[in-house]
């Protein structure tokens, strides 16, 4: 029998893209930076694991 304690061996969730692995940015093009849309991206805290990294 193995006994987990609650949350111990979980992994922090990366704050940056909230455990989802990936973080959307608004992208602007051009010199006045107009707003072209959004671009879901790899989050690059956790690179996509969604994990907080242990440094
Ligand atoms: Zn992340």
């Amino acid at each position: 029998m193995v006994a987990r304690k609650p949350g111990a061996t979980e992994p922090a969730k990366c704050p940056v893209c909230n455990g989802t692995g990936e973080i959307s940015r608004t992208v602007h093009v051009g010199r006045k930076r107009r707003v072209a849309g959004e671009q879901t991206g790899l989050c690059l805290n956790c690179l996509g694991s969604g994990e907080a990294p242990s440094t």
